[in-house]
Protein backbone atom coordinates (compact mmCIF):
# COMPACT_ATOMS: atom_id res chain seq x y z
CA UNK A 1 0.00 0.00 0.00
CA UNK A 2 1.59 3.55 -1.33
CA UNK A 3 1.91 5.82 1.77
CA UNK A 4 1.85 9.74 1.21
CA UNK A 5 3.76 12.06 2.68
CA UNK A 6 3.46 15.66 3.67
CA UNK A 7 6.17 17.87 1.55
CA UNK A 8 7.82 20.78 3.95
CA UNK A 9 10.87 22.43 3.22
CA UNK A 10 11.15 21.40 -0.51
CA UNK A 11 10.77 17.49 0.69
CA UNK A 12 8.77 14.73 1.35
CA UNK A 13 8.43 14.53 4.44
CA UNK A 14 6.74 11.03 6.28
CA UNK A 15 3.85 11.58 9.01
CA UNK A 16 5.12 11.26 12.42
CA UNK A 17 1.88 11.35 14.15
CA UNK A 18 0.83 7.54 14.19
CA UNK A 19 -2.54 8.57 12.54
CA UNK A 20 -3.72 8.24 8.41
CA UNK A 21 -6.68 8.35 6.64
CA UNK A 22 -7.75 5.78 3.47
CA UNK A 23 -7.69 7.41 0.25
CA UNK A 24 -9.35 5.23 -2.18
CA UNK A 25 -9.77 4.70 -5.60
CA UNK A 26 -13.83 5.63 -5.97
CA UNK A 27 -14.36 3.86 -9.25
CA UNK A 28 -12.82 0.61 -7.64
CA UNK A 29 -14.12 1.45 -4.36
CA UNK A 30 -10.45 -0.14 -2.97
CA UNK A 31 -8.15 1.98 -0.98
CA UNK A 32 -5.21 2.58 -2.70
CA UNK A 33 -3.32 4.71 -0.88
CA UNK A 34 -2.69 6.25 2.44
CA UNK A 35 -2.19 9.73 4.05
CA UNK A 36 -0.50 10.65 7.16
CA UNK A 37 -2.81 13.19 9.41
CA UNK A 38 -0.54 15.67 10.62
CA UNK A 39 -0.67 16.47 14.79
CA UNK A 40 -0.23 20.05 15.69
CA UNK A 41 3.00 19.70 16.60
CA UNK A 42 4.28 19.00 12.92
CA UNK A 43 2.21 21.47 11.82
CA UNK A 44 3.92 23.73 14.20
CA UNK A 45 7.04 23.34 13.13
CA UNK A 46 6.06 23.98 9.37
CA UNK A 47 4.74 26.89 10.25
CA UNK A 48 7.55 27.95 11.98
CA UNK A 49 10.10 26.96 9.20
CA UNK A 50 7.83 28.81 6.63
CA UNK A 51 7.97 31.89 9.31
CA UNK A 52 11.68 32.15 8.69
CA UNK A 53 12.04 31.49 5.06
CA UNK A 54 9.27 34.50 3.77
CA UNK A 55 11.41 37.52 4.80
CA UNK A 56 13.64 36.67 2.13
CA UNK A 57 11.07 35.85 -0.44
CA UNK A 58 8.90 39.16 0.65
CA UNK A 59 12.30 40.77 -0.11
CA UNK A 60 12.76 39.41 -3.67
CA UNK A 61 11.70 41.73 -6.32
CA UNK A 62 7.79 40.69 -7.39
CA UNK A 63 9.51 39.90 -11.19
CA UNK A 64 11.51 37.06 -9.69
CA UNK A 65 8.89 35.74 -7.71
CA UNK A 66 6.43 36.15 -11.32
CA UNK A 67 9.22 34.53 -13.14
CA UNK A 68 8.88 31.19 -10.23
CA UNK A 69 5.37 31.01 -11.01
CA UNK A 70 6.00 31.05 -15.18
CA UNK A 71 8.10 28.54 -15.00
CA UNK A 72 5.59 26.38 -12.67
CA UNK A 73 2.84 27.19 -15.89
CA UNK A 74 5.40 25.88 -18.41
CA UNK A 75 5.98 22.38 -15.92
CA UNK A 76 2.24 21.76 -15.47
CA UNK A 77 1.58 21.76 -19.29
CA UNK A 78 4.34 19.47 -19.26
CA UNK A 79 2.58 17.27 -16.61
CA UNK A 80 -0.59 17.88 -17.29
CA UNK A 81 -1.73 13.92 -18.16
CA UNK A 82 0.24 12.71 -15.26
CA UNK A 83 -1.81 15.40 -12.84
CA UNK A 84 -4.85 14.50 -14.63
CA UNK A 85 -4.37 10.72 -13.77
CA UNK A 86 -3.95 10.70 -10.39
CA UNK A 87 -6.44 13.37 -9.82
CA UNK A 88 -8.91 11.03 -11.48
CA UNK A 89 -7.80 7.95 -9.75
CA UNK A 90 -8.51 9.68 -6.18
CA UNK A 91 -11.46 11.91 -7.12
CA UNK A 92 -13.24 9.76 -9.41
CA UNK A 93 -13.74 12.51 -12.09
CA UNK A 94 -13.32 12.12 -15.54
CA UNK A 95 -10.38 12.53 -17.46
CA UNK A 96 -11.24 15.66 -19.49
CA UNK A 97 -13.28 17.21 -16.35
CA UNK A 98 -9.78 16.48 -14.50
CA UNK A 99 -7.73 18.16 -17.08
CA UNK A 100 -10.27 21.19 -16.74
CA UNK A 101 -9.64 21.43 -13.26
CA UNK A 102 -6.20 21.83 -13.60
CA UNK A 103 -6.62 24.26 -16.17
CA UNK A 104 -8.85 26.71 -14.14
CA UNK A 105 -6.17 26.21 -11.66
CA UNK A 106 -3.29 27.02 -14.09
CA UNK A 107 -4.97 30.85 -15.33
CA UNK A 108 -5.05 31.69 -11.70
CA UNK A 109 -1.42 31.24 -11.77
CA UNK A 110 -1.14 32.90 -15.20
CA UNK A 111 -2.82 36.03 -13.52
CA UNK A 112 -0.54 36.49 -10.96
CA UNK A 113 2.46 36.41 -12.96
CA UNK A 114 1.28 40.05 -13.16
CA UNK A 115 1.90 40.15 -9.26
CA UNK A 116 4.95 43.28 -10.64
CA UNK A 117 1.70 45.30 -11.41
CA UNK A 118 -1.24 44.33 -9.63
CA UNK A 119 1.45 45.06 -6.58
CA UNK A 120 1.72 48.64 -7.16
CA UNK A 121 0.97 51.24 -4.76
CA UNK A 122 -0.03 54.65 -5.44
CA UNK A 123 1.65 58.00 -4.99
CA UNK A 124 0.71 61.28 -5.18
CA UNK A 125 3.08 63.93 -5.95
CA UNK A 126 3.06 67.37 -3.51
CA UNK A 127 0.37 66.01 -1.25
CA UNK A 128 1.98 69.58 0.64
CA UNK A 129 4.83 71.32 0.76
CA UNK A 130 7.40 69.11 0.05
CA UNK A 131 5.18 66.61 1.24
CA UNK A 132 4.59 63.39 -0.95
CA UNK A 133 2.14 60.59 -0.08
CA UNK A 134 2.65 56.79 -1.00
CA UNK A 135 1.00 53.18 -0.11
CA UNK A 136 3.06 49.65 -0.58
CA UNK A 137 1.27 46.91 -1.06
CA UNK A 138 3.08 43.99 1.99
CA UNK A 139 2.88 40.47 2.16
CA UNK A 140 1.19 39.43 5.59
CA UNK A 141 3.76 36.70 6.82
CA UNK A 142 2.78 33.23 6.60
CA UNK A 143 -0.73 32.76 5.33
CA UNK A 144 -2.44 28.86 5.10
CA UNK A 145 -5.29 27.51 2.56
CA UNK A 146 -7.76 24.38 3.64
CA UNK A 147 -9.17 23.10 0.55
CA UNK A 148 -12.08 20.69 -0.24
CA UNK A 149 -11.92 17.29 -1.98
CA UNK A 150 -13.73 18.62 -5.45
CA UNK A 151 -11.54 20.14 -7.27
CA UNK A 152 -7.87 19.45 -5.85
CA UNK A 153 -5.81 21.44 -8.40
CA UNK A 154 -7.90 24.08 -8.88
CA UNK A 155 -8.62 25.76 -5.80
CA UNK A 156 -4.94 24.58 -3.79
CA UNK A 157 -3.67 26.88 -6.97
CA UNK A 158 -6.15 29.61 -6.15
CA UNK A 159 -4.93 30.03 -2.55
CA UNK A 160 -1.18 29.15 -3.26
CA UNK A 161 -0.32 31.52 -6.37
CA UNK A 162 -1.53 34.74 -5.14
CA UNK A 163 -0.46 34.10 -1.87
CA UNK A 164 3.24 33.59 -3.08
CA UNK A 165 3.19 36.22 -5.78
CA UNK A 166 2.75 38.57 -2.97
CA UNK A 167 5.45 37.63 -1.10
CA UNK A 168 4.38 35.14 1.74
CA UNK A 169 5.41 31.60 2.32
CA UNK A 170 2.11 29.61 2.05
CA UNK A 171 0.87 26.16 3.99
CA UNK A 172 -1.51 24.25 2.61
CA UNK A 173 -3.98 22.07 4.29
CA UNK A 174 -5.27 20.22 1.11
CA UNK A 175 -8.80 17.55 1.53
CA UNK A 176 -7.16 14.41 2.65
CA UNK A 177 -9.41 12.54 0.47
CA UNK A 178 -7.31 13.81 -2.96
CA UNK A 179 -4.23 14.82 -1.82
CA UNK A 180 -1.74 13.53 -4.50
CA UNK A 181 -2.09 15.96 -6.75
CA UNK A 182 -1.47 18.73 -4.10
CA UNK A 183 1.50 16.90 -3.42
CA UNK A 184 2.46 16.98 -6.87
CA UNK A 185 2.11 20.64 -7.58
CA UNK A 186 4.80 21.65 -4.32
CA UNK A 187 6.80 19.30 -6.29
CA UNK A 188 6.54 21.41 -9.51
CA UNK A 189 6.36 24.74 -7.90
CA UNK A 190 10.26 23.44 -5.98
CA UNK A 191 11.28 22.41 -9.75
CA UNK A 192 10.13 25.86 -10.92
CA UNK A 193 12.54 27.10 -8.26
CA UNK A 194 10.78 27.95 -5.51
CA UNK A 195 12.67 28.37 -2.04
CA UNK A 196 12.34 26.21 0.58
CA UNK A 197 9.57 26.52 3.40
CA UNK A 198 7.50 28.97 1.41
CA UNK A 199 4.83 26.22 0.81
CA UNK A 200 4.48 23.66 3.13
CA UNK A 201 1.97 21.14 2.13
CA UNK A 202 1.25 19.46 5.76
CA UNK A 203 -1.76 16.82 4.93
CA UNK A 204 -4.48 16.61 7.64
CA UNK A 205 -8.03 16.54 9.29
CA UNK A 206 -9.48 18.70 12.11
CA UNK A 207 -5.98 18.64 14.36
CA UNK A 208 -4.45 19.83 11.36
CA UNK A 209 -6.86 22.82 11.16
CA UNK A 210 -7.23 23.59 14.22
CA UNK A 211 -3.51 23.81 14.55
CA UNK A 212 -3.47 26.41 11.70
CA UNK A 213 -6.14 28.08 13.32
CA UNK A 214 -4.79 28.82 16.69
CA UNK A 215 -1.14 29.08 15.67
CA UNK A 216 -0.23 33.45 15.73
CA UNK A 217 2.37 33.13 13.43
CA UNK A 218 -0.68 32.44 10.83
CA UNK A 219 -1.85 35.72 9.37
CA UNK A 220 -4.67 34.87 7.09
CA UNK A 221 -6.65 31.62 6.16
CA UNK A 222 -8.35 31.23 2.92
CA UNK A 223 -11.06 27.80 3.32
CA UNK A 224 -13.22 26.59 0.40
CA UNK A 225 -15.60 23.51 1.69
CA UNK A 226 -18.58 22.66 3.07
CA UNK A 227 -20.65 25.66 4.89
CA UNK A 228 -20.66 24.03 8.38
CA UNK A 229 -16.74 24.00 8.43
CA UNK A 230 -16.83 27.30 6.92
CA UNK A 231 -18.47 28.96 9.53
CA UNK A 232 -16.58 27.02 12.39
CA UNK A 233 -12.93 28.13 10.33
CA UNK A 234 -14.52 31.59 9.92
CA UNK A 235 -15.63 32.43 13.75
CA UNK A 236 -12.29 30.67 14.93
CA UNK A 237 -9.92 31.98 12.59
CA UNK A 238 -11.54 35.41 12.89
CA UNK A 239 -11.61 35.24 17.01
CA UNK A 240 -7.93 34.46 16.77
CA UNK A 241 -7.68 37.71 14.86
CA UNK A 242 -6.63 36.76 11.18
CA UNK A 243 -7.55 37.68 8.74
CA UNK A 244 -10.26 34.67 7.38
CA UNK A 245 -12.19 34.32 4.10
CA UNK A 246 -14.20 31.18 4.00
CA UNK A 247 -16.05 29.92 0.89
CA UNK A 248 -19.36 27.32 1.59
CA UNK A 249 -21.47 25.05 -0.08
CA UNK A 250 -24.21 26.04 -2.68
CA UNK A 251 -27.88 25.13 -3.68
CA UNK A 252 -27.08 27.07 -7.45
CA UNK A 253 -31.11 27.33 -9.12
CA UNK A 254 -31.57 27.57 -12.65
CA UNK A 255 -34.77 29.96 -14.08
CA UNK A 256 -36.03 28.70 -16.93
CA UNK A 257 -38.53 31.13 -18.68
CA UNK A 258 -40.85 30.54 -20.84
CA UNK A 259 -39.44 32.34 -23.48
CA UNK A 260 -36.02 30.15 -23.60
CA UNK A 261 -34.65 28.02 -25.70
CA UNK A 262 -35.80 24.95 -24.30
CA UNK A 263 -33.53 22.67 -25.69
CA UNK A 264 -30.05 24.91 -24.97
CA UNK A 265 -31.89 25.09 -21.47
CA UNK A 266 -32.04 21.38 -21.37
CA UNK A 267 -28.57 21.15 -22.91
CA UNK A 268 -27.41 23.53 -20.08
CA UNK A 269 -28.92 21.79 -17.21
CA UNK A 270 -27.65 18.15 -18.12
CA UNK A 271 -24.27 19.61 -18.28
CA UNK A 272 -24.43 21.50 -15.05
CA UNK A 273 -26.46 19.09 -13.10
CA UNK A 274 -24.79 16.12 -13.70
CA UNK A 275 -21.14 16.96 -14.59
CA UNK A 276 -18.67 15.64 -12.31
CA UNK A 277 -21.38 13.78 -10.66
CA UNK A 278 -22.98 17.01 -9.44
CA UNK A 279 -19.73 17.25 -6.98
CA UNK A 280 -19.32 20.81 -8.07
CA UNK A 281 -20.18 24.16 -5.86
CA UNK A 282 -21.33 25.84 -9.00
CA UNK A 283 -23.26 22.58 -10.26
CA UNK A 284 -27.23 23.51 -10.86
CA UNK A 285 -29.21 21.22 -8.65
CA UNK A 286 -32.17 23.31 -8.94
CA UNK A 287 -34.40 23.90 -11.83
CA UNK A 288 -37.24 26.80 -11.59
CA UNK A 289 -38.83 26.79 -14.88
CA UNK A 290 -41.46 29.29 -14.78
CA UNK A 291 -45.45 28.26 -15.82
CA UNK A 292 -46.41 24.41 -16.12
CA UNK A 293 -46.17 24.56 -19.70
CA UNK A 294 -42.51 25.46 -19.60
CA UNK A 295 -42.10 22.72 -16.72
CA UNK A 296 -43.55 19.79 -18.92
CA UNK A 297 -41.73 20.83 -22.17
CA UNK A 298 -38.49 20.53 -19.96
CA UNK A 299 -39.38 17.41 -18.10
CA UNK A 300 -39.72 15.98 -21.30
CA UNK A 301 -36.36 17.18 -22.91
CA UNK A 302 -34.66 16.47 -19.94
CA UNK A 303 -35.49 12.50 -19.53
CA UNK A 304 -34.26 11.28 -22.77
CA UNK A 305 -31.28 13.47 -22.21
CA UNK A 306 -30.74 11.45 -18.55
CA UNK A 307 -31.33 8.46 -20.22
CA UNK A 308 -28.31 8.95 -23.18
CA UNK A 309 -25.76 9.79 -19.93
CA UNK A 310 -22.90 7.09 -19.61
CA UNK A 311 -21.60 6.81 -16.06
CA UNK A 312 -18.47 4.93 -15.69
CA UNK A 313 -15.10 5.32 -14.70
CA UNK A 314 -12.22 7.56 -16.02
CA UNK A 315 -10.00 5.07 -18.06
CA UNK A 316 -13.19 4.09 -19.79
CA UNK A 317 -12.29 7.18 -22.31
CA UNK A 318 -13.66 10.23 -23.23
CA UNK A 319 -17.07 9.31 -23.96
CA UNK A 320 -17.82 8.17 -20.18
CA UNK A 321 -20.01 11.60 -19.10
CA UNK A 322 -19.15 11.97 -15.34
CA UNK A 323 -17.85 9.00 -12.58
CA UNK A 324 -17.78 7.61 -9.28
CA UNK A 325 -19.00 10.24 -6.27
CA UNK A 326 -15.58 10.38 -3.99
CA UNK A 327 -16.62 7.93 -0.92
CA UNK A 328 -18.96 5.08 0.34
CA UNK A 329 -20.09 7.71 3.05
CA UNK A 330 -20.97 10.05 0.18
CA UNK A 331 -22.92 7.81 -1.61
CA UNK A 332 -24.36 6.50 1.68
CA UNK A 333 -25.74 9.90 2.23
CA UNK A 334 -26.96 11.02 -1.52
CA UNK A 335 -28.78 7.89 -1.58
CA UNK A 336 -30.11 8.64 1.68
CA UNK A 337 -31.29 12.11 0.46
CA UNK A 338 -33.44 10.65 -2.21
CA UNK A 339 -35.23 8.36 -0.54
CA UNK A 340 -36.29 11.17 1.85
CA UNK A 341 -37.13 13.52 -0.98
CA UNK A 342 -39.18 10.09 -1.98
CA UNK A 343 -40.96 9.90 1.34
CA UNK A 344 -41.67 13.37 1.17
CA UNK A 345 -43.35 13.58 -1.64
CA UNK A 346 -41.42 14.72 -4.33
CA UNK A 347 -41.75 13.07 -7.75
CA UNK A 348 -38.72 10.99 -9.01
CA UNK A 349 -39.36 11.02 -12.60
CA UNK A 350 -35.73 9.34 -13.18
CA UNK A 351 -34.36 6.91 -10.51
CA UNK A 352 -30.63 6.58 -10.56
CA UNK A 353 -30.61 4.91 -7.21
CA UNK A 354 -30.26 1.40 -8.12
CA UNK A 355 -27.24 1.74 -10.81
CA UNK A 356 -24.57 -0.42 -11.35
CA UNK A 357 -21.42 -0.97 -13.38
CA UNK A 358 -20.25 -5.02 -14.80
CA UNK A 359 -16.70 -4.84 -12.76
CA UNK A 360 -17.00 -1.95 -10.92
CA UNK A 361 -19.82 -3.30 -8.84
CA UNK A 362 -17.80 -1.98 -5.40
CA UNK A 363 -17.16 1.52 -7.08
CA UNK A 364 -19.40 4.52 -5.54
CA UNK A 365 -21.30 5.39 -8.81
CA UNK A 366 -24.88 6.61 -8.79
CA UNK A 367 -27.07 6.82 -11.73
CA UNK A 368 -28.46 10.42 -12.33
CA UNK A 369 -31.56 11.43 -10.80
CA UNK A 370 -34.31 13.60 -11.70
CA UNK A 371 -37.12 14.99 -9.21
CA UNK A 372 -40.14 16.88 -10.27
CA UNK A 373 -42.77 18.77 -7.79
CA UNK A 374 -39.91 19.86 -4.84
CA UNK A 375 -41.23 22.30 -2.80
CA UNK A 376 -39.09 24.88 -0.86
CA UNK A 377 -39.69 22.61 2.54
CA UNK A 378 -38.37 19.22 1.12
CA UNK A 379 -35.08 18.64 2.57
CA UNK A 380 -34.13 17.90 -0.46
CA UNK A 381 -34.38 21.52 -1.59
CA UNK A 382 -33.16 22.65 1.63
CA UNK A 383 -29.62 20.81 1.97
CA UNK A 384 -26.69 20.70 -0.60
CA UNK A 385 -27.13 17.17 -2.14
CA UNK A 386 -23.40 17.31 -3.66
CA UNK A 387 -24.24 14.26 -6.06
CA UNK A 388 -26.22 13.46 -9.71
CA UNK A 389 -29.33 14.88 -8.69
CA UNK A 390 -31.69 17.72 -9.99
CA UNK A 391 -34.70 18.86 -9.07
CA UNK A 392 -37.35 20.94 -10.66
CA UNK A 393 -39.40 23.32 -9.10
CA UNK A 394 -42.24 24.31 -10.31
CA UNK A 395 -42.92 28.34 -10.06
CA UNK A 396 -46.35 30.16 -11.06
CA UNK A 397 -44.62 33.13 -12.14
CA UNK A 398 -41.44 34.80 -12.88
CA UNK A 399 -41.31 37.00 -9.42
CA UNK A 400 -42.01 33.22 -7.27
CA UNK A 401 -39.25 31.62 -8.86
CA UNK A 402 -36.57 34.37 -8.38
CA UNK A 403 -38.14 34.63 -5.05
CA UNK A 404 -37.04 30.64 -4.00
CA UNK A 405 -33.34 31.98 -4.98
CA UNK A 406 -33.38 34.82 -2.93
CA UNK A 407 -34.99 33.18 -0.16
CA UNK A 408 -32.61 29.91 -0.29
CA UNK A 409 -29.86 30.55 2.65
CA UNK A 410 -27.40 29.52 0.36
CA UNK A 411 -25.98 32.35 -2.46
CA UNK A 412 -23.47 30.95 -4.60
CA UNK A 413 -24.28 30.52 -8.05
CA UNK A 414 -27.41 31.42 -10.32
CA UNK A 415 -28.62 31.81 -13.91
CA UNK A 416 -31.64 32.39 -15.74
CA UNK A 417 -32.36 31.60 -19.66
CA UNK A 418 -34.35 33.76 -21.22
CA UNK A 419 -34.62 35.88 -24.41
CA UNK A 420 -36.09 38.56 -22.73
CA UNK A 421 -33.38 41.26 -21.95
CA UNK A 422 -35.72 43.12 -19.66
CA UNK A 423 -36.26 40.53 -17.69
CA UNK A 424 -32.49 39.00 -17.42
CA UNK A 425 -31.41 42.64 -16.43
CA UNK A 426 -34.33 42.95 -13.60
CA UNK A 427 -32.88 38.89 -12.43
CA UNK A 428 -29.12 39.94 -12.52
CA UNK A 429 -29.87 43.35 -10.68
CA UNK A 430 -32.11 42.23 -8.08
CA UNK A 431 -31.03 37.93 -7.44
CA UNK A 432 -28.79 38.06 -3.97
CA UNK A 433 -26.67 35.63 -5.38
CA UNK A 434 -22.27 36.11 -5.49
CA UNK A 435 -21.97 34.48 -9.37
CA UNK A 436 -24.94 35.36 -12.12
CA UNK A 437 -25.35 33.36 -15.60
CA UNK A 438 -27.73 34.63 -18.40
CA UNK A 439 -28.10 31.59 -20.65
CA UNK A 440 -24.59 30.69 -19.02
CA UNK A 441 -25.29 27.20 -16.27
CA UNK A 442 -22.17 28.15 -14.85
CA UNK A 443 -21.30 31.07 -14.86
CA UNK A 444 -17.63 30.80 -13.06
CA UNK A 445 -15.53 33.59 -13.29
CA UNK A 446 -12.44 33.91 -15.32
CA UNK A 447 -8.92 34.35 -13.09
CA UNK A 448 -8.81 38.04 -13.70
CA UNK A 449 -12.65 38.27 -12.23
CA UNK A 450 -13.15 37.41 -8.80
CA UNK A 451 -14.94 34.27 -7.51
CA UNK A 452 -17.22 34.27 -4.10
CA UNK A 453 -20.88 33.58 -2.85
CA UNK A 454 -23.05 35.62 -0.79
CA UNK A 455 -25.37 34.24 1.97
CA UNK A 456 -24.16 30.99 3.29
CA UNK A 457 -22.30 30.57 0.46
CA UNK A 458 -19.56 33.02 1.62
CA UNK A 459 -18.00 34.29 5.05
CA UNK A 460 -15.54 37.79 4.82
CA UNK A 461 -15.65 40.25 2.15
CA UNK A 462 -12.97 39.94 -0.21
CA UNK A 463 -13.67 37.35 -3.27
CA UNK A 464 -11.06 34.10 -4.44
CA UNK A 465 -8.57 35.18 -7.38
CA UNK A 466 -8.81 38.45 -9.34
CA UNK A 467 -7.52 41.48 -7.76
CA UNK A 468 -9.19 40.85 -4.53
CA UNK A 469 -7.14 37.67 -3.83
CA UNK A 470 -4.03 40.86 -3.93
CA UNK A 471 -6.15 42.99 -1.64
CA UNK A 472 -6.76 39.53 0.74
CA UNK A 473 -2.87 38.53 0.85
CA UNK A 474 -1.31 41.97 1.73
CA UNK A 475 -2.07 44.75 3.67
CA UNK A 476 -1.47 48.59 2.83
CA UNK A 477 0.68 50.92 3.97
CA UNK A 478 0.90 54.24 3.57
CA UNK A 479 3.95 56.32 3.70
CA UNK A 480 3.48 60.40 3.54
CA UNK A 481 7.36 61.70 3.45
CA UNK A 482 8.65 65.47 4.21
CA UNK A 483 12.43 66.16 3.03
CA UNK A 484 14.39 69.05 4.75
CA UNK A 485 13.41 71.28 2.17
CA UNK A 486 9.68 71.35 2.90
CA UNK A 487 10.37 71.93 6.49
CA UNK A 488 8.65 75.30 7.81
CA UNK A 489 10.62 76.68 11.13
CA UNK A 490 9.22 75.44 14.18
CA UNK A 491 7.48 72.46 13.20
CA UNK A 492 4.01 72.10 13.52
CA UNK A 493 1.67 71.28 16.54
CA UNK A 494 -2.03 71.09 14.95
CA UNK A 495 -3.50 68.25 13.46
CA UNK A 496 -4.64 70.44 10.56
CA UNK A 497 -4.98 70.25 6.61
CA UNK A 498 -2.03 70.48 4.48
CA UNK A 499 -2.15 73.26 2.28
P1 LIG B 1 -15.44 19.74 3.82
O1 LIG B 1 -16.00 20.93 4.50
O2 LIG B 1 -15.78 18.39 4.34
O3 LIG B 1 -13.83 19.80 3.85
C1 LIG B 1 -13.12 20.94 3.45
C2 LIG B 1 -11.81 21.02 4.22
O4 LIG B 1 -12.11 21.14 5.62
C3 LIG B 1 -10.94 19.78 4.07
O5 LIG B 1 -9.59 20.18 3.96
C4 LIG B 1 -11.19 19.01 5.36
O6 LIG B 1 -10.08 18.26 5.78
C5 LIG B 1 -11.47 20.11 6.36
N1 LIG B 1 -12.39 19.68 7.43
C6 LIG B 1 -13.36 18.73 7.34
N2 LIG B 1 -13.99 18.59 8.52
C7 LIG B 1 -13.42 19.46 9.37
C8 LIG B 1 -13.64 19.80 10.75
N3 LIG B 1 -14.59 19.19 11.47
N4 LIG B 1 -12.88 20.74 11.31
C9 LIG B 1 -11.92 21.36 10.59
N5 LIG B 1 -11.66 21.09 9.29
C10 LIG B 1 -12.39 20.15 8.68
O7 LIG B 1 -15.80 19.89 2.27
P2 LIG B 1 -15.57 18.83 1.11
O8 LIG B 1 -16.54 17.71 1.28
O9 LIG B 1 -14.13 18.50 0.98
O10 LIG B 1 -15.96 19.70 -0.17
C11 LIG B 1 -17.28 19.82 -0.64
C12 LIG B 1 -17.91 21.11 -0.16
O11 LIG B 1 -17.13 22.22 -0.57
C13 LIG B 1 -19.28 21.35 -0.75
O12 LIG B 1 -20.11 21.87 0.25
C14 LIG B 1 -19.04 22.38 -1.83
O13 LIG B 1 -20.15 23.17 -2.17
C15 LIG B 1 -17.97 23.20 -1.19
N6 LIG B 1 -17.22 23.97 -2.17
C16 LIG B 1 -17.41 25.31 -2.19
C17 LIG B 1 -16.74 26.10 -3.13
C18 LIG B 1 -16.94 27.58 -3.16
O14 LIG B 1 -16.12 28.26 -3.76
N7 LIG B 1 -17.96 28.11 -2.54
C19 LIG B 1 -15.87 25.48 -4.02
C20 LIG B 1 -15.69 24.11 -3.96
C21 LIG B 1 -16.37 23.36 -3.02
Amino acid sequence: MQELHHFINGQPVKGTSGRYADVFNPALGEVQAKVPLASREELDAAIAAAAAAQPAWAATNPQKRARVLMEFVRLIHRDMDKLAEALSREHGKTLPDAKGDVQRGLEVVEFCIGAPHLLKGEFTDSAGPGIDMYSMRQPLGVVAGITPFNFPAMIPMWKMAPALACGNAFILKPSERDPSVPLMLAELLQEAGLPDGLLQVVNGDKEAVDAILDNPQIQAVGFVGSTPIAEYIYARGCAGGKRVQCFGGAKNHMIVMPDADMDQAADALIGAGYGAAGERCMAISVAVPVGEETADALIEKLIPRIEKLKVGPYTAGNDVDYGPVVTADAKARILGLIDQGVKEGAELVVDGRGFSLQGYENGYFIGPSLFDRVTPHMEIYKQEIFGPVLSQVRAGTYEEAIGHAMDHQYGNGTAIFTRDGDTARDFANRINVGMVGINVPIPVPLAYHTFGGWKKSGFGDLNQHGPDAFRFYTRTKTVTSRWPSGLKEGGEFHFKQMD
